[in-house]
């Protein structure tokens, strides 16, 4: 099962992005997963991310700026059956789309989306995104960013999604293993990812992460900037649905996602298995939801007439 293009595709980022990682991770993942690719459908919006869903032999849905969400939320709870991916980027997803993003967490509709998560607009020549902090001046800015940055963990947490994780674009087998966990979540998760771009911002470089500008003196090798929350014994889940635990868990991972600089996490930062999806929620309303979801509904005979009878629904609707 491939969800890679063998030929005729042309990738179109640059050499050293950090978008390749995040790829091969989506493709490993669903690969490992035995998913059918006729069963996958990937949404975008705008920016250099938002080429993804061409280079993934899957349904793939790039549609307009901030948008994704949407869209991908329309098709799930038309086919609940589908597995659906939302690639998308911090300036797509958390500027012109915030509004979409904080909505997403109040329904849990189970999809995941992942955030390629680099600080600058890289399609349109690098200006600040709003994950590009304070002061900081990269290479296509006149000055340093005069805004401060929104914290995308933070901000899904407190909206309500229900998994919560951070990646990093060159550690794609972590990466890999996050997004086979975010999909099998049931409910509304995040990936965040960092991920160098090359071209534009050349302050979080690979180099940077890596942490190759402060050597430790005694052994002249790099100290990487980044950690994993799994190896210091983090504990990201709630076991028991009761307030008091969701609240301790929220605090923690929000705690942990202001850590930045000398020491960056990565990792599940947040799962809350408890919270019923939107699916779900739909089940107790519409019995019947599950098996006959809109996309299965028949609304055509074998000649392709309609079945459908809309004269009953216009006349609902009609002025006396
Ligand atoms: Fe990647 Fe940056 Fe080039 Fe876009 S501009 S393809 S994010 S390196």
């Amino acid at each position: 099962m491939s969800y890679t293009y063998k030929s005729g595709v042309h990738i179109d980022w640059c050499p050293g992005c950090g978008d390749f990682g995040i790829l091969s991770a989506i493709q490993m993942a669903l690969s490992e997963m035995k998913v059918e690719p006729h069963r996958v459908a990937v949404f975008s919006g705008i920016g250099c991310s938002s080429k993804t869903p061409h280079y993934i032999n899957a349904y793939g849905i790039h549609t307009i700026h901030g948008r994704p969400l949407p869209y991908a939320i329309g098709a799930k709870l038309a086919n609940p059956n589908l597995v659906v991916l939302v690639v998308s980027g911090d300036g797509d997803m958390l500027s012109i789309g915030a509004g979409h993003f904080v909505s997403a967490g109040r329904r849990n509709v189970d999809l995941t989306c992942v955030v390629f998560d680099n600080g600058v607009y890289g399609l349109t020549k690098g200006q600040a995104s709003p994950t590009l902090r304070r002061g900081i001046k990269t290479k296509a800015l006149p000055k340093p960013n005069i805004n401060d940055a929104v914290n995308p963990i933070a901000l899904a947490i407190i909206s309500g999604y229900t998994f919560v994780a951070r990646g990093y674009a060159f550690d794609i087998k972590h990466l890999k293993d996050l997004l086979k966990q975010a999909i099998q979540h049931k409910g509304t998760s995040l990936v965040d990812v960092l991920q160098p771009c090359p071209s534009y911002n050349d302050i979080m470089t690979k180099e940077w992460y890596a942490g190759e500008d402060r050597a430790d003196p005694a052994t002249g090798k790099s100290i990487p900037r980044i950690y994993k929350l799994e190896d210091s014994g983090f504990d990201p889940v709630v076991h028991n649905p009761d307030e008091k635990e969701v609240a301790q868990k929220m605090c923690n991972a929000i705690a942990k996602s202001l850590e930045w600089g000398d020491r960056i996490p990565i990792g599940v930062f947040y799962q809350n298995p408890h919270v019923p999806t939107y699916e779900e929620r739909l089940t107790s309303r519409i019995p019947n939801y599950r098996q006959y979801p809109p996309a299965l509904q028949k609304i055509a005979d074998e000649s392709m007439h309609p079945i459908v009878d809309l004269k009953k629904l216009m006349e609902r609707f009609k002025l006396e």
